[in-house]
């Protein structure tokens, strides 16, 4: 053993020589140089000393934080601790002193994680930490904090940087600042106004200013003369002195100003800011330089990302502002790296198994196209076209087709769906709701009579098809006499089997759980999958959402769409608007009024609209035809009330959010939004969606009771945009990606540091995916191990993806 031992040990004598045990052999303190140590030692002496490294570690720690008269003793369990350095494989037992950071908690002692190789425990529960008991963990877990691992990656909140502290004489009104200094007088007094007044006056070389604080009278007795506060707040002015009202404080210890920039946590009641930096620092004391780095160097060399060990500190106490961006960084990489090694393997997985191999001769096609009552537009075209290729690939097709309401998918999905039946295949097409499933029926049967022989057979198969039919289908579908089934989940039920499914499509694929869609892929041998949805995502959050799939975009409308017209009204026009739905209803149109839940609970969602519908239905239309529909309903009652609404039987439609999946109802020309600030705007835009599919110009009227500034502003986009894709764009820049996605994608990994609007590090980083499982695909290269685990830990809570 050499150097760093031989170095700590010439430190040591100095600082009891010449330096009494004042803590001053190293600038900023024996607790500075003790994470430099332990990182040399660590390397210097490898795994085996690493309970011998920590515990010297933590003991410089203990020695800086002791007073001048406990040290002696903490410096005789260091010097004996470095008379006994560990033999070869088997490292001494440690001292067994009784200074507080020794004991139980050593992190050799925790327990070995989950698998053997994966270093020392660090999955282990927070409360081994030393420094942590079984209150404090407590505390932790509020945090989301259960393990070593989760605290070392509990990121701070915010930094509060003292590596530019103002001097008082540099202070401007109307900044916000941290400065430091002493507390010359304090005072505590009640104001005439009966309110408590503390002020303290604080002061550095330069000069003082006054502090106050109302109504904190506990501060008597906290803050007092002589203490040394770091205060922050915004510069006021009061009789024309300089003052900080009610900054944050904190009595500052010796060297709490090294290193100069702080983290700032989130906190819990019981837990102070100044505790959990000291259990962070700790813990990364013991396990920063020890965790294993799942990125391989070369990656990091090519990235020039730094080491794990550099980066969880930087996270956490930077040198610099540059350290910390650094970290952050390289953190930030690595979030996205597991995020999409885990999409890409995903995509990779299905696409490992053979697949179909479909390839119609491009005469049939052509036929196909030439029998539609319309030209297909561009888009259609050219996502079909992608299909086709996907089809005649050899692998298992996974395919997104994304397109705005009424872009067209499901004529596109027709032509798919005929082309394979024409090879002597079946395709099932599977649909949210029964009402949806026969409108894709319908328009299916409408197309495939147009279609040259041999024409697809086609059947609808759903919960309320009569028993007896029931059989029939099931048998001619087994016996391949069916090439196209349209249904509700009544297709993944257990009766049926197909002769030989090579096309599964699913409508709406939001509107379908993992589970039901895998089901429906399971009535196959690998078939070629067709997810739809007419729930535009801004390009920017493809490749995070819908890294796993291939993706086809409808951006498109067929041509002579005429936008619906969009108002936003003030409440006091709601009486206008019922006229203007009496008007359309006297032309022989319908009308669709929506309201949104008041809480978000089924319980308080049904009554908003049943009250609304009987108000409206015995004070406002009382002449006309109303029904209703919302979500505490069941399944068969809506399904009649939303049948006999498209058959004409209904003039208006009162719902809840229930209605916003694709019906189509091409004489609906009104919607009436109440409450529509509750709403996002793509689901504004899904319920919009309702009207304008027939030949009759279209109204959406949008009313809110009394919407904030910012409210009425995102409704006017409304009134601007009708193109989903935009709309989903400007909806998540408003409202960041958190609640964009929050509400559409549950279960999605959390990723603390990514931004997914940072598409330039996700296309990086999706290439360095690509090209690691290119060349790795299992991940199971020695250089790989510690990235598998990791992407593995990342994405554990999810199941499959589809
Ligand atoms: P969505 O994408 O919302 O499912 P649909 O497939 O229901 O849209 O199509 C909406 C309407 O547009 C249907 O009535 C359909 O017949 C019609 N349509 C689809 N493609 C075209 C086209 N290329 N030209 C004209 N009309 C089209
Ligand atoms: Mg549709």
């Amino acid at each position: 053993m050499s150097q760093p031992l031989d170095t700590l040990k010439k430190m040591l004598t100095l600082e009891k020589e010449d330096y009494h045990f004042r803590d001053r052999a190293v600038a900023g303190g024996l607790r500075r140089y003790a994470e430099t140590w332990q990182r040399q030692a660590g390397e210097a002496y490898g795994e085996a000393a690493a309970s011998w490294v920590n515990e010297i570690a933590e003991l410089l720690q203990a020695y800086s934080a002791a007073t001048e008269a406990e040290r002696p003793a903490l410096f005789e369990q260091l010097w004996t601790l470095l008379r006994r350095p560990p033999q070869g494989e088997a490292a001494p037992a440690p001292s067994t002193g009784q200074h507080p950071p020794t004991g139980e908690g050593r992190p050799s002692a925790v327990p070995a994680g989950r698998g053997g190789r994966r270093g020392p425990g660090v999955h282990a529960p927070v409360a081994l930490l030393p420094g942590v008991g079984p209150k404090r963990a407590e505390l932790l877990a509020r945090l989301g904090v259960e393990t070593i691992h989760d605290l070392l990656h509990l990121y701070p909140r915010r930094y509060d940087d003292f590596s530019h502290l103002k001097t008082i004489d540099q202070l401007n009104y109307g900044e916000t600042v941290t400065i430091v200094g002493t507390v010359w007088e304090v005072s505590g007094r009640r104001t005439r106004t009966g309110r408590h007044l503390f002020r303290a006056i604080l002061s550095d070389e330069t000069g003082t200013i006054v502090l106050t604080w109302f109504n904190q009278p506990y501060l008597e007795g906290r803050i007092k003369a002589g203490m040394q506060l770091v205060v922050r707040g915004k510069v006021d002015e009061y009789l024309g002195r300089l003052t900080l009202n009610a900054p944050e404080w904190e009595v500052l210890g010796r060297g709490d100003l090294q290193p100069a920039i702080l983290p700032v946590y989130p906190l819990t009641e019981g837990l102070t800011q100044k505790q959990m930096r000291q259990i962070v620092r700790r813990a990364l004391s013991s396990w920063a330089g020890r965790l294993p780095d799942p990125l391989p160097a070369s990656l990091r060399e090519a990235h020039r990302l730094l080491p794990l060990s550099r980066a969880l500190w930087g996270i956490h106490f930077p040198d610099s502002q540059e350290h910390l961006a650094e970290a952050r960084r390289r953190l930030t990489f690595e979030e996205a790296l597991y995020l999409q090694l885990g999409l890409l393997r995903q995509k990779l997985t299905w696409k490992a198994v053979p697949g179909r191999r479909i390839a119609p001769p491009p005469e049939r096609l052509e036929a196909l196209i030439a029998a539609l009552p319309y030209e297909l537009t561009g888009a259609q075209r050219r996502s079909l076209e992608e299909m086709l290729r996907d089809l005649a690939s050899g692998r298992p097709m996974n395919r997104l087709l994304q397109g705005d309401v009424g872009s067209g998918k499901t004529v596109v999905a027709a032509l798919l769906m005929a082309v394979v039946a024409g090879e002597g295949y079946q395709a099932a097409m599977m649909a949210p709701t029964e009402i949806l499933a026969e409108q894709h029926a319908k328009s299916l049967a409408r197309l495939f009579e147009r279609f040259p022989e041999p024409r697809p057979r086609l059947r609808l198969l759903t919960g309320s098809t009569p028993a007896a039919e029931k059989e029939a289908i099931y048998a001619a579908l087994a016996a391949g006499e069916v090439d196209v089934v349209v249904g509700t989940h009544a297709l993944i039920q257990g009766g049926v089997t197909f002769h030989d499914l090579a096309l599964a499509v699913i409508d709406e694929q939001h509107r379908f759980g993992v589970e039901q869609r895998g089901a429906l892929r399971q009535k196959g041998h690998n078939p070629h999958l067709l997810v739809m949805t007419a729930t535009p995502i801004p390009r920017s959050l493809e490749l995070t959402l819908w890294g796993h799939l291939d993706v086809s975009i409808l951006d498109e409308m067929p041509p002579g769409r005429r936008p619906v017209e969009t108002r936003v009204l003030s409440p006091g026009e709601r009486e206008r608007a019922y006229a203007f739905i009496r008007a359309q209803v006297a032309k022989g149109r319908q009308a669709f009024i929506i309201y949104p839940l008041v809480e978000s609970s089924e319980k308080v969602e049904a009554p908003a609209a049943v009250e609304a519908y009987e108000r409206l239905s015995r004070e406002v239309f009382p002449d006309l035809r109303l029904g209703l529909l919302h979500g505490r309903m069941k399944a068969d009652e809506k399904e009649a009330v939303m049948s006999a609404f498209a058959r004409g039987e209904l003039d208006i439609l009162v719902a809840t959010a229930v209605v916003e999946v694709g019906i189509d109802v091409p004489n609906a020309t009104v919607i009436l939004i109440e409450g529509a600030d509750r709403f996002g705007l793509a689901q504004l835009h899904q319920f919009r969606g309702r009207v304008g599919r027939g030949e009759h110009r279209s109204y959406c009227l949008l009313l809110a009771e009394s919407p904030s500034e910012e409210a009425r502003e995102r409704l006017s986009v409304m009134e601007r945009l009708s193109d989903g894709f935009e709309l989903a764009q400007k909806d998540l820049e408003m409202r960041g990606p958190g609640e964009f996605l929050g509400t559409r994608q549950s279960g999605f990994p959390e990723l603390p540091l990514l931004d997914l609007l940072d598409t330039r590090t996700l296309h990086e980083v999706r290439s360095v995916a690509e090209t690691i499982l290119e060349a790795d695909p299992e991940l199971s290269d020695e250089a790989h191990r510690g990235l598998a685990q990791q992407v593995a830990d990342f994405w554990k809570r999810k199941g499959e993806l589809s």
